[in-house]
C-alpha cells in the first residue's frame, strides 16, 4: 500500500507511482481539474448560441461546447446544478443545452442497468464490410482529432461521433479497441457516456447508424480537409457502405436498489464511519457523504490492479490529484495507490452511491457503514431504456 504524499508537484507524482500505470509520460490536461476551477468554469458558463454552434469543431473559437464536462462527469459540479444555472439563457441555447444534460443523465441510467453488458451491442448487432485494404492513412482529420486527443484530453461531441464512426463502421479490428483509446485518453472519460456515444453512433441502440464522410468535415473543418494531403484521393469521400443490422435481445434486472442504490441515507452497520471514502464519480465539496461527515477525513484510493489493466493517459491522473489536492487544502485527506476491497476490508467508512459496477463490486464485499444516495438529474427508473426517447417521455425530474 503507498500513501501519495499531495506535497509533491505532479510530475513527481506520476514518475514515483504511476510510471507503469499509464500509457503515456507526463502530460497536463488542457482541462484543470480542483473544485475551484469547476466552480469558475461554471460561474462563466456563456452558453449563448448553444443551439447553433454546438457541432462547429475548427477553429477552435468557433466552438460552442462548454468544456464542461471533465467537472460534470467527476462530479464537481452537478447535473441539477448546471440545469439551474441555465435557467437565465434564451429557451432555444438553454433547451438545447439541458437535452445534453439530460444525455449525460441517460447515459447513466443505460449503465446502472446495463452495466458490463454495455461491452456488448445493446438492442441491434452491427456488422459491417469492412474495406480494411484501403489506405486510411494520411486523413487530416482523423490525425488531426488524434492530436487534440493526446495533447488535451478533449474532443467536441462532432469529433467523437466522426472517429467512433470510422473506427467502429469503416476500418478498425474491433471497436471496443477505439473505445478504450478514447476512455485512456479523455479527461471526462466515463464508461458510461463513452459507451452510450459508440452504441449511439454504430447504431447498436437505435437501429440507425451515424455515417461518417469528407462532408461532416468540409461542413465544421473545412481547413482539415483543405490542408490534407489526400484531398483528392479522399477515403472517406463516400458514407460507409453495406452495413447489417439485426434486432437483439439484451437481460437486465430491474431491480431499483441494485441498480441506484438508496434513495433515502441507509445505516447499513450500526458503528460509526471513521472516514469518507471518495470515488472518482464524485470528487466534489458537495459529495453527500463528505458533506454530511464534514469533520472526518476523506480518503481516495487509486485502484491499482484497475489502473494497470486500464493504462490511462497521465492527463486523467493528474486531473485528479488536483482535484484531491485541492480538497487536502480543505480537510484532512489521504490518498493511496492499493486495491479499494483490500484497503478497505473490515473499516468503517461511509461512501456514496456510484451505479458503475466497480463500486457495486467493491461494496459487495465491504459493506460502507453509512451510504448516501448519488446527486441525480433524474429519479431512479425501473424499466430498461431501449432509446433516449421513450426515456424521456417518461422521467421525472429531480430539479
Ligand atoms: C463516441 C462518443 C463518446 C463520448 N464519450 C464521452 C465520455 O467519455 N464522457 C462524457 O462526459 N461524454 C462523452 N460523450 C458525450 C459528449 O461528446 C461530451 O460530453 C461532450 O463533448 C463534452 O464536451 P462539453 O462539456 O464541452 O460539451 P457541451 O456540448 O458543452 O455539453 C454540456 C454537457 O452535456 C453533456 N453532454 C453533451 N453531449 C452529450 C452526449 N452526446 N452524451 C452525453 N452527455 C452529453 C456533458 O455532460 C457535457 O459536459 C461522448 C460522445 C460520443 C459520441
Amino acid at each position: 500500500m503507498s500513501l501519495i504524499n499531495l506535497d509533491l508537484s505532479n510530475e513527481e507524482i506520476i514518475n514515483k507511482y504511476f510510471n507503469d500505470l499509464c500509457c503515456d509520460k507526463y502530460i497536463e490536461p488542457s482541462i484543470k481539474g480542483g473544485q475551484s476551477n469547476a466552480d469558475n468554469a461554471l460561474n462563466t458558463l456563456d452558453i449563448k448560441n448553444y443551439a447553433k454552434t454546438r457541432n462547429n469543431v475548427f477553429p477552435i473559437e468557433k466552438r460552442g461546447s462548454s468544456y464542461l464536462s471533465a467537472y460534470i462527469r467527476h462530479g464537481l459540479i452537478s447535473l441539477p446544478e448546471v440545469w439551474n444555472f441555465v435557467e437565465k439563457f434564451e429557451y432555444q441555447d438553454k433547451t438545447k443545452f439541458r437535452d445534453e444534460l439530460l444525455w449525460q443523465e441517460f447515459s447513466r441510467h443505460l449503465y446502472a442497468i446495463v452495466g458490463k453488458n454495455s461491452n456488448d451491442y445493446l438492442n441491434y448487432a452491427i456488422k459491417s464490410n469492412k474495406n480494411i485494404e484501403k489506405n486510411y492513412q494520411n486523413m487530416n482529420c482523423i490525425n488531426s482529432i488524434k492530436t487534440e486527443l493526446e495533447s488535451t484530453g478533449y474532443m467536441v461531441n462532432q469529433t467523437r461521433m466522426w472517429f467512433a464512426s470510422h473506427f467502429s463502421l469503416r476500418t478498425g479490428d474491433n471497436w471496443r479497441n477505439y473505445e478504450d483509446y478514447m476512455f485512456k485518453h479523455l479527461v471526462d472519460g466515463s464508461r458510461f457516456a463513452n459507451r452510450l456515444g459508440w452504441h449511439w453512433v454504430m447504431g447498436s441502440q437505435t437501429g440507425k447508424v451515424y455515417g461518417f464522410s469528407k462532408f461532416q468535415v468540409d461542413k465544421r473543418a473545412k481547413s482539415f480537409c483543405d490542408n490534407c494531403e489526400v484531398k483528392y484521393n479522399c477515403p472517406i469521400q463516400n458514407w460507409p457502405e453495406e452495413i447489417n443490422i439485426t434486432k437483439k435481445t439484451i437481460d437486465v434486472d430491474l431491480n431499483l436498489e441494485t441498480n441506484f442504490g438508496p434513495e433515502s441515507i441507509k445505516n447499513n452497520i450500526d458503528s460509526k464511519p471513521e472516514f469518507v471514502w471518495m470515488t472518482a464519480e464524485s470528487l466534489g465539496d458537495n459529495d453527500p457523504a463528505l458533506n454530511y461527515y464534514s469533520n472526518l477525513p476523506a480518503v481516495f484510493i487509486f485502484d491499482k490492479p484497475l489502473l494497470n489493466y486500464l493504462q490511462l493517459s497521465t492527463k486523467r491522473i493528474i486531473f485528479l490529484l488536483d482535484c484531491l489536492r485541492e480538497l487536502s487544502n480543505k480537510r484532512s485527506t489521504q490518498v493511496y495507490l492499493d486495491d479499494p476491497i483490500e484497503y478497505l476490508k473490515n473499516k468503517n467508512f461511509a461512501s456514496t452511491f456510484a451505479a458503475v459496477p466497480k463500486y457495486k463490486k467493491i461494496t459487495r464485499v465491504n459493506i460502507p457503514t453509512t451510504e448516501f444516495p448519488s446527486v441525480r438529474l433524474v429519479k431512479p427508473i425501473n424499466f430498461y431504456p431501449s432509446s433516449y426517447s421513450s426515456w424521456k417521455k417518461r422521467i421525472e425530474l429531480n430539479t
